[in-house]
């Protein structure tokens, strides 16, 4: 293979792989923003009195909705933002990768469950983005000595 062809192929897998990132993050938030965690706080949707004028938003993005389902960082209440605020019974950290997914097993929740999957996917596609990276460079480092080496 020549360099110029390395250099397209690893340009290729490096664009993939931030497309699949990007999807993954999409597909994270539409699970997540399916999440109906503390809803119970906030009561059932009302009756609506003007059926004619369509149907209500619930929540209702009220002051107090907000304060119930968000955190001050604006970030929603779901089970995964408690599993990662969760502490280990037995050592004093966080839970690890394992634990979350326990912990997302018991609460029940098929979004963050799910949710949860693709964000570990999007480690993974991280971790080889990183390899990526570094093909990139070193192909960069044989471009150099090419262009040098040029009469
Ligand atoms: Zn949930």
């Amino acid at each position: 293979m020549t360099l110029a062809q390395k250099v397209l192929m690893a340009l290729a897998a490096h664009e993939l792989s931030l497309q699949r990132i990007k999807s993954l993050t999409a597909e994270i938030g539409l699970h997540l923003g399916r999440c109906e965690n503390r809803f119970d706080l906030i009561g059932p949707k009302p009756a609506n009195p003007y059926p004619e004028l369509g149907d209500l938003p619930w929540p209702n993005g009220s002051e107090e909705h907000w304060r119930i389902l968000y955190d001050e960082k604006g970030q929603r209440r779901t089970h995964m933002w408690e599993a990662f605020r969760s502490w280990s019974d037995e050592e004093d950290r966080g839970l690890n990768d394992d634990e979350v997914s326990a912990y997302l097993l018991r609460q029940g929740c098929v979004h963050c469950t799910r949710a949860w999957y693709f964000v570990r996917e999007r480690k993974k596609e991280r971790r080889d983005l990183g390899n990526f990276r570094r093909s990139l460079r070193a192909l960069g480092k044989s471009a150099i000595k090419a262009l040098d080496s040029l009469p």
